[in-house]
């Protein structure tokens, strides 16, 4: 850091790149006043010009002066990443052993990252230049007048097309007004057009065990500290969030929301518009970069109250930060599966720390590392048992398919409660979670697979398209019309995916209008959003799903959810797999009967004595976590250990083993007695977009010990041959080991 005795005369620079972590610039004669940490600058970096972020500022460089470069511009007179975001960054960078440069040029917007104005420019708007009624002098000119009342009522002027929303084609007015002296034009600071308004809905009445969640949750919470919201499914979660947020806002502060998904964006987005209108923003993949940069500014500024963001927006600059949220917190895609591979939800935890606000983790099937961590003591816990309102929790009913005629993938008892609710006017959700017509495509005479050329995976059967896709690496081709290996005429579908089950539907229930919602169907910009409003607003009485539509999403008259095969998770190697089939049978039966009427959920199975499936036929996941942590306690997994997982993969199956075989050796070398070391092994899907797989773990019951290896090992393993010959990458707390 720079003092008043000696002036900073060198510069640490973090670019977005894997080499190192800084590098030093020197700071162009008479400019060391201007530069601020966290400010952004442009400099030459091998034969390219670079953007880079100032880290530090330095008096002095381990390197020779003579080999410095100097800074070429410097872009921003105030730091784009103030200080406490810098603390996070760095935090998060140490954490996850990624160069510090790539997590803040991930935490950055691309407008930013290109060298973009942090501050908007202003805009050019209409004021008037008297205060005075004009009625007299504009008797003739309705128009006219009306839009001088109109910039009259307005505080900080109005641009033209803010005016014509009001009053229709303005121009020929305003040229008027200007002519006659009574308008000019003048900027105005940049700011979001919607208005804060009055709010459009009517907050329910609290239910007692919401407002004792409350009580808890607002005492003592000008300061850090972690809370878990454990609500079932409808017991009224967002209406607790919304409640803890009102108070804060009063008092100026901001708070950021974090959600796994995009889709869950616009329901929320519209929840808490209603209760805040004009201080709500979102923040996801969704918008566009100019988009993205407005939302950006309206943190920085303090003027947007609340951000609603999926991962990324954990990284947004807050001025005065009251709170974080982070919504259906178990949700593995809050954790990002590539390049920095962060998890928002413990960001957030971070990031509560440094700002010293309170963090609340809000779910109804909570992951296991967070109940270990209500367990210890270090997290509190509020509890909402019941659904708010009429709702009532839905029945749940096991069928065996093991001994069932199924009508293309339905049981029995499954279509004939379909036809009921139906009749009786509601609608139903199938749940599976596997796109296209058939998962393989099978020969009957010789037993022939037809298998990805790529990757180890069959190809999964697309009967819209007619074609054969991998849904590992988006291989497509037709479908053979005779046998590769026994010349036999006929290929057929075996198993079952969305598209079969739309199919039989149809000719089922071919009065029924019905939609399918998966990946192939909604690729379309929008379509969700647009398919989940329409199922909102009933214009379809069936809907077959994945788990696009497991999470979050409230849909009152759903009454039956039929789950076409759970058996997948059940038999997995990955240790996450078990807590995963819990929590997906509890969200997606928690979206069946939250309006008044009662639902039901069909569950279909061939392991019906499964003692997972028999526990959460009670419905009550705590009832089920206790058996799930003893098998994380016997298997020595998190939250009972710390893992990190490196990943390799190469063209050659041996580069790949090879490059772990050296990282096993070298962590081996560190002697640790506290580190165990797991693998090489291959990995669940051995071979994909034909690069051979591998994965190595590294296990430890400290944290501290498990950190303190990989920091040694992380600056040897970029010196190993091997790893120039495989493609490897680190990951800390892995959300899946595939
Ligand atoms: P969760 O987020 O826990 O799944 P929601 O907050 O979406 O639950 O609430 C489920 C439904 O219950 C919503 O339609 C909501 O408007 C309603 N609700 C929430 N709290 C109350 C309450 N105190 N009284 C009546 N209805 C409520
Ligand atoms: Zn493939």
């Amino acid at each position: 850091m720079s003092s008043s005795a000696t002036p900073a005369t060198v510069a640490e620079i973090a670019l977005p790149t894997r080499v190192a972590d800084g590098f030093d610039y020197l700071i162009p004669a008479g400019l060391a006043h201007e530069l601020l940490p966290g400010c952004r600058v442009e400099v030459g970096f091998g034969h390219r010009r670079m953007i880079g972020v100032v880290t530090a500022l330095k008096s002095g460089s381990d390197h020779p002066a003579e080999r410095l470069k100097t800074i070429e511009r410097i872009i921003d007179s105030q730091p784009v990443i103030d200080a406490a975001l810098m603390q996070l960054l760095r935090r998060a960078a140490g954490y996850y052993h990624h160069p510090l440069g790539e997590v803040i040029f991930t935490a950055l917007p691309r407008r930013l990252r290109e060298g973009g104005e942090a501050v908007a420019s202003p805009i050019e708007v209409w004021r008037p230049t008297t205060g005075d009624d004009q009625q007299q002098t504009l008797r003739r000119a309705p128009k006219q007048l009306a839009v001088l009342h109109l910039l009259q009522a307005s505080d900080s002027g109005l641009t033209a097309s803010e005016i014509g929303e009001r009053i229709p084609s303005p121009h020929d007015a305003l040229r008027a007004l200007r002519k006659k002296g009574l308008i000019d034009k003048g900027l105005r600071k940049p700011r979001r057009a919607t208005p804060v308004g009055a709010p459009s809905d009517q907050p329910p009445e609290l239910t007692s065990e919401q407002r004792a969640a409350l009580r808890t949750l607002l005492t003592d919470n000008q300061r850090f500290r972690v809370d878990l919201l454990d609500g079932v499914t409808g017991s009224g979660k967002t209406e607790v969030y919304l409640n803890l947020i009102a108070p804060l806002l009063e008092a100026g502060r901001q708070v950021l929301v974090l959600v796994p998904e995009i889709s869950l964006t616009p329901q929320l987005r519209s929840r808490f518009e209603a209760r805040f209108p004009g201080r709500v923003a979102s923040y996801h993949s969704g918008l566009n970069d100019g988009e993205r940069m407005a939302v950006w500014r309206g943190c920085a500024d303090g003027e947007t109250g609340i951000v609603l963001g999926t991962r990324s927006a954990v990284f947004l600059p807050l001025t005065r930060p009251g709170a974080i949220i982070v919504d259906e917190e178990h949700d593995p895609s809050l954790k990002q599966g590539e390049g920095f591979r962060y998890h928002a939800r413990d960001l957030a935890i971070f990031r509560g720390q440094i700002d010293n606000c309170p963090v609340l983790l809000g779910s109804a099937t909570p992951s296991l590392e967070t109940l270990a961590n209500v367990e210890r003591g270090r997290y509190g816990c509020v509890r909402l048992t019941t659904r708010a309102g009429n709702a009532r929790p839905p029945t749940l009913h096991l069928v065996n398919l093991r001994r069932q005629q199924l009508l293309g993938g339905l049981s029995a008892l499954l279509v004939e409660k379909m036809r009921e609710h139906l009749a009786n006017g509601r609608q139903v959700l199938l749940f599976i979670n596997r796109r296209g017509y058939a998962p393989a495509l099978l020969c009957h005479e010789c037993g022939y697979l037809v298998d990805c050329l790529r990757c180890n995976a069959h190809m999964t059967w697309h009967a819209t398209s007619n074609a054969l896709r991998c849904h590992h690496c988006g291989h497509s081709s037709r479908p053979p019309p005779r046998c590769p290996a026994c010349g036999h005429k006929a290929l057929h579908p075996v198993g079952v995916g969305t598209q079969k089950i739309e199919d039989v539907v149809a000719e089922c229930f071919p009065e029924h209008p019905t939609i399918r919602i998966d990946r192939d169907s909604m690729d379309r910009k929008h379509a969700l959003e647009e398919a989940l409003r329409d199922v909102r607003d009933g214009r379809y009485d069936i809907i077959i799903g994945t788990q696009m539509l497991a999470k979050g999403h409230d849909f009152p008259n759903i009454t039956l959810v039929g789950m076409i095969d759970v058996d997948q998770g059940l038999f997995s190697s990955d240790y996450h797999a078990t807590e995963r089939v819990a929590q997906q049978i509890l969200q997606v039966s928690g979206r069946a009967g939250r309006g008044a009427h009662a639902g039901e959920v069909v569950i279909q199975t061939t392991q019906p004595e499964h003692p997972l499936l028999q526990a959460l036929l009670q419905q009550d996941y705590g009832a089920v976590t206790p058996a799930l942590l003893e098998e994380r306690r016997l298997g020595l997994w998190p939250p009972y250990r710390h893992i990190a997982l490196f990943r390799a993969s190469a063209h050659k199956a041996a580069d790949a083993s090879g490059c772990l075989d050296d990282i096993r050796a070298l962590a081996e070398q560190l002697g640790e007695a506290a580190l165990e070391i797991l693998g090489p092994a291959p990995a669940p899907l051995e071979r994909r977009a034909g690069r051979f797989r591998f994965q190595l773990i590294l296990r430890s019951p400290s944290r501290g010990t498990l950190h303190a290896c990989l920091d040694q090992l992380m600056p040897r393993i970029g010196k190993l041959k091997s790893a120039r010959k495989a493609r490897w990458s680190l990951d800390v707390d892995p959300a899946d080991l595939g």
